[in-house]
């Protein structure tokens, strides 16, 4: 039967906690009555995890599959990986740690039903370290200024998606990206709901310093031009003052003759330009390098294996064959 809905769970080592995601999410998904499928796409864990998956493959090969990818791409381009299997016209995303309850998925598909095409989720308290909630609130201020993409909760992955808006997802080719962000763009009418926020059941947050201020990056450049032209307007309003001063400078010149006083200031002025341009820099460099890595056109992943389908019932075969043999 063609699945209604499809779950895309992206897993990176998450040996310690995957028996009690299967022992949770099943149970919530065969409740809803509903033909579905689950998609698990393994990120290249180094940990048992990909025997584990295999493991409850063989015990639910009705409505499991499972992307293998053949090393570490990150949590986005396994959500898009999972995406590119899904059949089903509702697609939910979550997180294989636990902190989106699977029990919360009823809620999103009833939403959904109402006619909408994206419902995202804002977690009622969310339960992780107090830098990581403050830095992320942060950054979705930030990032509701500078694009139009309007996500009350962006770092939340417990979401769903129409098959209108997956399909263009599929579309898309992009190597740095934000799922969240990148399927908002394609709704024609997006929603929110408020769901429960659990603290990660097993094993640490995948997430370093590094890999969250790069994922930031991906976002800020990846759905906004802002910055560069904030750089354009400011280089714009400081090439302005500058002239100002030499105006002043040259017209002091003439009045009072060669004055030398006040080298320290000028150093502070020359070092903090000098800081203001670095930074510049950095970030034309960071929309460069993202240029420069989506126009070699890599393979954005590689997929190893996908297992998938019924497995062959071994008594069947073995007749079928005694039967050919036969003949
Ligand atoms: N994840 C992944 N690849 C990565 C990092 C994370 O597939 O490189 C998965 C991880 O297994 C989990 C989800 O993405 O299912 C969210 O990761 P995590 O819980 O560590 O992030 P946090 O909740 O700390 O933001
Ligand atoms: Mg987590």
């Amino acid at each position: 039967m063609k699945p209604e809905i499809s779950v895309v769970i992206p897993v990176y080592n998450e040996e310690a906690g995957l028996a009690n995601l299967f022992a949770r999410l099943y149970p919530a998904m065969d409740e809803l009555g509903l033909p579905y499928e689950v998609i698990f796409v393994n990120d290249g864990s180094r940990d048992n995890s990909v025997a584990i998956l295999a493991e409850q493959y063989r015990k639910r090969p009705d409505v499991t599959r499972v992307v293998l990818f053949n090393g570490n791409y990150g949590q986005h381009m396994a959500i898009l990986a999972g995406f590119e299997q899904t059949h089903g016209q509702i697609v939910i995303t979550l997180d294989a740690d636990l902190q989106n309850p699977p029990e919360e998925i009823h809620k999103l598909i009833a939403k959904m039903r109402e006619g909408y095409d994206y419902v995202g989720s804002i977690r009622r308290k969310r339960q992780d370290s107090a830098w990581r909630t403050v830095a992320s609130k942060a950054m979705n201020r930030v990032r509701e200024r500078i694009t139009n993409i309007h996500i009350t909760d962006q770092g939340n992955m417990l979401r769903a998606y129409g098959r209108n808006v997956i399909d263009l997802v599929n579309q898309c080719g992009e190597v740095n990206t934000f799922v969240p962000a990148l399927a908002y763009k394609f709704a024609r009418k997006p929603t929110e709901i408020v769901v429960e926020h659990e603290e990660r059941a097993a094993g640490e947050s995948k997430y370093s310093l590094y890999s969250l201020i790069r994922l930031n990056f991906d976002l800020m450049t990846g759905f906004s031009l802002v910055p560069l032209q904030m750089f354009s307007l400011l280089g714009m309003t400081l090439a302005l003052l500058s002239a100002l001063l030499v105006i002043v400078l040259v017209v002091r010149r003439f009045l009072l003759g060669a004055e030398a006083e006040g080298v320290f200031t000028l150093f502070a002025i020359a070092f903090f330009f000098m800081g203001v341009i670095l930074f510049g820099i950095g970030l034309v460099g960071e929309y460069v390098g993202r240029i420069y890595q989506q126009v070699r056109a890599r393979p954005r992943y590689v997929v190893a294996t996908i297992l998938q389908g019924v497995p062959p019932d071994m008594a069947e075969v073995n007749a079928l064959e005694k039967r050919q043999v036969g003949r």
